[in-house]
């Protein structure tokens, strides 16, 4: 296979699509076997409609769509596999139409587009409700969601009907994220503010990345008293902030940036790299004999630790790092601006806990405008916008902030109002559903909805997670969103008419510009 399609991500080709092989190194074979899984899993979810399906179909939707999301899964043959148990469970099921992966992305431009936002909406869904999941967490109608939305991907609709399934799917996802945040408190603990460590000390470590704070736990659990430090990197720094966590004194700090860096942060890395979940590039080849996957994620070469009977083993791992050593003495790392320590543990009931002091200094003056300057991070030029605003952000505003798009300045200091930090971090993309609740518990303090307080949205997005999350700001009208560093490619001009007449979605400018609109 030599041609392919997707543009699924922020940084698909030309800003179009990419047609000859993946910016994120996706290969045509590959791109045509997510496309055959997504066909097979609309085959499924056909065949399983008014029928009861067990934990292992459910844990294969999930999955399968979490595969296909960017920078998860490059090995054509563990895709290949899903595609094929998706098959063998559809005919279980009994007879239901196949879905041609040849017209998943064909035909009239606005149904292609609407068809698209409604499936990458999906894709990002899965991947929260599979980590709700892992920690035991299940909302049937979450689940059922997920089947229903596959149904809806594979069926023809008029334009209001394929708006109205988007709507549906950001309001199912509200429910998915709250149950991920449940799964997440009730198993860690409410995240508490923490200072993190960009200094990596003498001797063997390993590097986590990802979001799986269940497979962090097991690690964490695997090398207690081993003399092994564990440093998160990229999605996984959050960590450092849930109670359940932060009590292993191995876990020492964060190594590194976000996750468009790790060819250069990984390079001669004395250490091995766990990926827990996306986003995976490429290895080189100096330091992919390091690199360690699991869950869904995967890469042609790379060593791969699986389930069993409900556990994984770690000792390969663990193995590396004693056989790499590590460095023989500290080393200090800095963020992107310097800085050598940063803060996260900022979610919810950290914030509703000083809600009064905060309504007090908005009440006073001392707060003018709260920003959430969140979303992913990337490679692409034109992110150092989301450095610069905040760095523009006047002393009497305060930024709320979560997923990797905050690697761009949380080393920044940018001081208090009052004793409250003026960036505080809520978290990673999963912890989208603690920002909107501070959103709304904001609101009901004010007596107001939530497009009256003055907060402005200024988001970074990537993947398909960044698209669901945006697809639920949406579906609870939150308006006058800032969108960069470019729109999405799939957004054809009508829908984002559409999006721009309706919700007055706007892309980004330049930073001091778009301050001076919002703040006037
Ligand atoms: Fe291109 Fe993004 Fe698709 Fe990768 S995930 S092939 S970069 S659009």
């Amino acid at each position: 296979m030599t041609e392919m399609f997707c543009f699924q991500c922020e940084q698909t080709a030309k800003g179009t699509g990419c047609t000859i092989g993946g910016v994120c190194g996706k290969k045509p074979e590959v791109a045509g076997k997510h496309d055959e899984l997504t066909a097979a899993l609309i085959g499924l979810a056909r065949a399983a409609e008014g029928k009861n399906h067990n934990k292992s179909t459910d844990e294969l939707v999930m999955q399968g769509l979490f595969t296909t999301v960017t920078n998860v899964n490059f090995d054509p043959s563990r895709v290949d596999e899903l595609k094929k148990r998706a098959e063998s469970v559809k005919i279980k099921f009994g007879d239901a139409k196949d879905f041609d992966p040849a017209t998943l992305f064909h035909g009239n431009q606005d149904v292609v587009s609407l068809r698209s936002t409604l499936l990458f909406g999906l894709r990002g869904m899965a991947a929260y409700a599979w980590h709700a999941h892992v920690l035991g967490k299940d909302n049937p109608e979450v689940t059922e969601g997920l089947y229903k939305g596959l149904r809806a991907v594979g069926q023809d609709h008029s334009v209001e009907e394929w708006l109205s399934l988007i709507m549906e799917l950001g309001q199912m996802n509200l429910k998915c994220m709250a149950l991920l945040d449940e799964a997440n408190t009730s198993t860690y603990g409410h995240p508490v503010p923490t200072k993190v460590s960009m200094k990596v000390e003498k001797g063997p470590f390993i590097v986590i990345t990802g979001h799986d704070l269940l497979d962090l736990k097991e690690l964490l659990e695997q090398t207690k008293g081993k003399g092994i430090n564990i440093y998160t990197h990229g999605e996984m720094l959050p960590a450092h902030g849930y109670p359940e966590l932060k009590k292993y004194p191995q876990l020492k700090g964060n190594y590194g940036t976000a996750w468009q860096n790790q060819q250069k942060e990984f390079n001669d890395l004395p250490a091995p790299i766990f990926y827990t979940t996306n986003c995976l590039m490429p290895p080189k080849s100096t330091y992919s004999d390091n690199i360690f996957t699991t869950s869904v994620v995967g890469y042609p070469g790379l060593k791969h630790i699986s389930e069993k009977d409900g556990e994984k083993d770690f000792s390969a791992i663990i193995k590396k790092a004693i056989e790499l050593g590590g460095w023989k003495e500290d080393k200090q790392f800095t963020g992107i601006n310097g800085g050598t320590e940063m803060t996260t543990g900022f979610a919810r009931n950290t914030v509703m806990g000083v809600a009064d002091t905060v309504i007090s200094a908005v009440k006073s003056g001392a707060i003018k405008h709260f920003f959430l300057v969140g979303g992913c991070d990337g490679a692409k030029p034109g992110r150092n916008y989301y450095t610069d605003f905040v760095k523009k952000t006047p002393a009497d505003t305060v930024i709320l902030t979560l997923a990797c798009g905050k690697y761009r300045f949380n080393d920044l200091n940018i001081g208090e109002i009052g004793g409250i930090p003026r960036l505080l971090d809520m978290g990673q993309c999963n912890d989208a559903y603690s920002a909107i609740q501070v959103a709304i518990a904001l609101a009901g303090a004010f007596n107001c909805n939530v497009n009256e307080l003055p907060l402005t949205l200024v988001l970074s997005w990537y993947e398909q997670k960044a698209v669901i999350i945006l697809l639920t700001l949406l579906s609870l009208g939150i308006k006058n969103i800032y969108l960069g560093p470019t729109l999405p490619a799939f957004i054809s001009p009508n829908v984002l008419k559409v999006l721009v007449d309706k919700f007055n979605i706007k892309p980004i400018s330049t930073p001091e510009a778009d301050l001076k609109t919002i703040l006037g």
